[in-house]
């Protein structure tokens, strides 16, 4: 009997939406019928679906009544200006861009401010904006702390820049071949870690004194906030808005997924102080996007994202959020399931080579864990490893793999209560007991990009 005490959800249930289990045999049926492969299962099929925490929120009755009262107008509706002053509030930058989601915030900055042969550095970046600085013909460069790569160390702020590389990078390529430098908050690809105020501080420092720009992706800049107002020594007084108005305070802008944070099921934005930027944005904006008082996006989307922003600074909220990832964590310690420590904001990462030992790299332990959870108890999550970022090194012909060899179970946000995730922690802890029975995969179907989204595999049984 666990002594782990559950965190109390802050809201009550106004609204249900059925999920039902399948059977083993269904299950296994689905599994084949997928090629082994749980971005091919319907999600009906799934029980507790862990694949994001991304557009997967439950929104609160405030935020669905926004939907009804929102201004559809094609220019300058009442929506969009509720929106902007609610960035605004957080944000502190006088210019509000709406977008259809992050992505397209990121190609929209990047198409402004990145030429070819240009270098992007961030802690790390997300896959999303290294796609779109590559497209612009540039590099993408990962600075993280040490730290950040160490999954036992216990740092609190492992999302941290590391500065002398930051100094050193810019002395030896040239302020002029560096159009911005990100920081993304938490560190979503290095375990949804947080960046200490402190960091914050000196990034900014050396990016002033270089004369660069800087930007925060700041998809998860509630929980950023959170840590500094818990961890960081000073914080524990001040409100988490507050906190994430200082944050933002050292930065030139920030591009943002309102399917984060936003606690939306879709939405981005650009904000920034720059006034010349914003208007050439605002072009390149208008021929994908649609007019810049909506961005791709509905009057009721705005007026939804305008009241998420209200409630995802709110302390109760936070403290149950952060509690739901860090009581999955406790009940895998107590399992003895490895995971990347501290528990992230939004997610836990399993350790899926030390899960599975006997499972070689080539063989994809991530990917197997994937398919071992979803038979045992038909939760989805997703692999963070060597499908997913491993590669034929295209000299010597050998495979190359990430550092680590992750599963990510992302949470959703207000959606899985804790009795579901005490549902999960049992699954992996059967799984864990049970190791000798998962079985290393290949691959026998495979696309040219992205291959995690569409590969077909095999057991090795
Ligand atoms: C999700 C995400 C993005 C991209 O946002 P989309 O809304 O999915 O396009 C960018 N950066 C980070 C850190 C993210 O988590």
């Amino acid at each position: 009997m666990t002594t782990i005490k559950p965190p109390v959800e802050p809201f009550r249930i106004k609204t249900v939406e059925s999920v039902h289990l399948p059977s083993r045999a269904v299950r296994e049926q689905v599994l084949r019928k997928a090629g082994f492969n749980v971005f091919g299962i319907p999600a009906e099929k799934v029980f507790i679906d862990l694949l994001t925490d991304s557009g997967t929120a439950a929104m609160s009755d405030v935020q669905w009544a926004g939907i009804m009262r929102g201004d559809e107008s094609y220019a300058g509706a009442r929506s969009f200006f509720r929106f902007e002053k609610a960035v605004r509030n957080l944000f502190g930058f006088e210019h509000v861009i709406p977008t259809h989601q992050g992505r397209a915030a990121e190609r929209i900055l990047f198409e402004g401010l990145v030429k070819k042969g240009d270098f992007v550095p961030s802690n790390i970046h997300f896959d999303t904006t290294r796609a779109n600085v590559e497209v612009r013909g540039a590099t993408a460069v990962d600075l993280v702390s040490d730290e950040g790569y160490d999954p036992d160390s216990d740092c609190p702020f492992k999302g941290d820049m590391n500065v002398a590389k930051l100094e050193a990078f810019i002395a030896a390529k040239g302020r002029t071949r560096i159009p911005l430098v990100m920081l993304t908050v938490t560190n979503n690809s290095g375990g949804g870690q947080p960046v200490s105020m402190a960091n914050i501080r000196k990034v900014s420092a050396v990016c002033r004194k270089a004369g660069i720009p800087f930007f925060f992706d700041a998809c998860r800049f509630a929980e950023n906030a959170w840590y500094i107002k818990r961890r960081e020594k000073g914080y524990a007084r001040k409100t988490v808005a507050a906190i994430a108005r200082e944050m933002f305070s050292h930065a030139d802008g920030a591009t943002m997924s309102a399917k984060k944070d936003g606690l939306v099921n879709i939405g981005g934005f650009i904000t920034l102080a720059d006034g010349e930027l914003a208007k050439s944005l605002k072009s390149i904006l208008i021929i994908s996007e649609g007019f810049y008082t909506y961005g791709g996006l509905a009057g009721r989307d705005l007026e939804a994202i305008a009241q998420g922003l209200a409630e995802v600074v709110e302390e109760d909220y936070l403290a149950y959020r952060t509690a739901q990832a860090a009581y999955l964590g406790a009940l895998l310690d107590e399992a003895g399931v490895p995971y990347f420590k501290p528990a992230g904001g939004s997610a836990i990462y399993l350790l899926a080579d030390r899960i599975l030992p006997d499972i070689p790299r080539e063989q994809f332990p991530g990917w197997a864990l994937t398919v071992a959870l979803y038979r045992e108890s038909a939760v989805r999550a997703v692999e963070i490893g060597g499908v997913m970022f491993g590669h034929k090194d295209p000299r010597t012909g050998k495979m190359v793999f990430p550092r680590l060899e992750m599963v990510r179970l992302a949470l959703p946000r207000r959606v899985y209560t804790a009795a579901h995730l005490s549902y999960v922690a049992e699954a992996l802890a059967a799984i864990n007991r049970h190791r000798d029975r998962v079985w290393g995969l290949r691959i026998v179907d495979e696309p040219r990009f992205l291959r995690h989204f569409t590969a077909r595999f095999e057991e090795i049984g």
